[in-house]
């Protein structure tokens, strides 16, 4: 009765609210309830389709007051208690409304925060790293450099014995001569092999959105559709925006190693005839594969049927 709803009840799309007349019968006014249908129908009704639910008829002016009481009901029942409850909920919602404003803002905040932080450790890792460089380098420039320092030495060494011996030969007594001879065998004649550099190695990281992403922190959306697009960010995650050089479709970049797995039986990716005998077939990076019949030197390019295709065997 007093429900709020304003929907209105099916008989009325057909005889318009307020209509006396009836839908069926328009020349007469309706005076009576079928209790049965709960429609109001006329004399000519009552004689006709309602004539077996006579009992449930009930004269219209009969129940106008107690229609009028429930009316007067609803009234009561909206004025006081459903539209101050309206009220309040509007009110409540406002209030809730502005409450998540600031929620938000320091939802942002934290997020900008932890972003901040993130660039400060990754400049502080990153100039970690760059003085490491710098100290392997003086490292090995320093090695270098004592090597050349030496071999230099040796060679002024060598040029002042050889000037020095080509005297000892002309002009040198024996006893110079004897010891000249106990130097040089004395002497290393074997030159000191260059340093060899350990070069350091930087193995860029892979999965790098998902580990930014666990470094930043998690963003939770209670609702399912926002939780995709937060997952997805408009990136893929396998796919890093700058593909570092060791990078492999297969995910070993760890070990820096390139490792393909071989299938257990071929997949035939296209068939067609070819009139002479194919001694090679060579990939091409682009999908597509050179064939070969060596006695002419006859080659042909051929379009596999799938392009990007991702076969384990074949490397990209
Ligand atoms: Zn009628
Ligand atoms: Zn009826």
């Amino acid at each position: 009765m007093a429900s709020g709803n304003a929907v209105p009840r099916a008989q009325l799309h057909i005889r318009a609210k307020g209509n006396t007349k009836c839908k069926d019968h328009s020349e007469n006014d309706v005076i009576f309830l079928c209790q049965n249908c709960k429609t109001l129908i006329c004399p000519t009704c009552s004689i006709s389709i309602h004539k077996s639910h006579i009992d449930s008829f009930v004269e219209i002016s009969k129940i106008e007051t107690e229609n009028k009481n429930a009316i007067q009901f609803f009234l009561n029942e909206t004025d006081n208690v459903n539209i101050p409850k309206l009220n309040q909920e509007i009110i409540s919602s406002r209030t809730k409304m502005s409450s998540y404003k600031p929620l938000y803002n320091n939802l942002r905040k934290k997020i900008i925060y932890n972003n901040n932080q993130c660039k400060l450790e990754l400049d502080k890792i990153t100039d970690v790293y760059i003085k490491f460089c710098d100290k392997m380098e003086v490292a090995a420039m320093d090695l270098i450099q004592t090597h050349i320092t030496n071999l230099e030495e040796r060679l002024d060494t060598l040029k002042q014995l050889s000037s020095e011996y080509k005297q000892t030969l002309q002009t040198g007594n024996a006893v110079l001569v004897y010891d000249s001879v106990s130097e040089i065998r004395e002497m290393d004649p074997d030159i000191p092999p260059t340093p060899n550099i350990d070069m350091a190695e930087f193995t860029p990281g892979m999965a790098r959105l998902s580990h930014l992403k666990q470094a930043i922190g998690n963003l939770k959306s209670p609702t399912d559709h926002l939780q995709t697009e937060l997952a997805t960010g408009g990136h893929s995650d396998q796919c890093p925006v700058v593909r570092p050089k060791q990078s492999t479709e297969t995910g070993q970049a760890s070990t820096g190693e390139v490792q393909y797995k071989l299938r257990d039986r071929p997949t035939v990716m296209s068939q067609f005839s070819y009139p002479d005998n194919i001694r090679w077939i060579c990939p091409t990076s682009d999908g597509r594969a050179w064939l070969c019949d060596c006695r002419h030197l006859h080659t042909k390019a051929r379009q596999q049927p799938r392009s990007g295709h991702t076969d384990d065997t074949t490397p990209q």
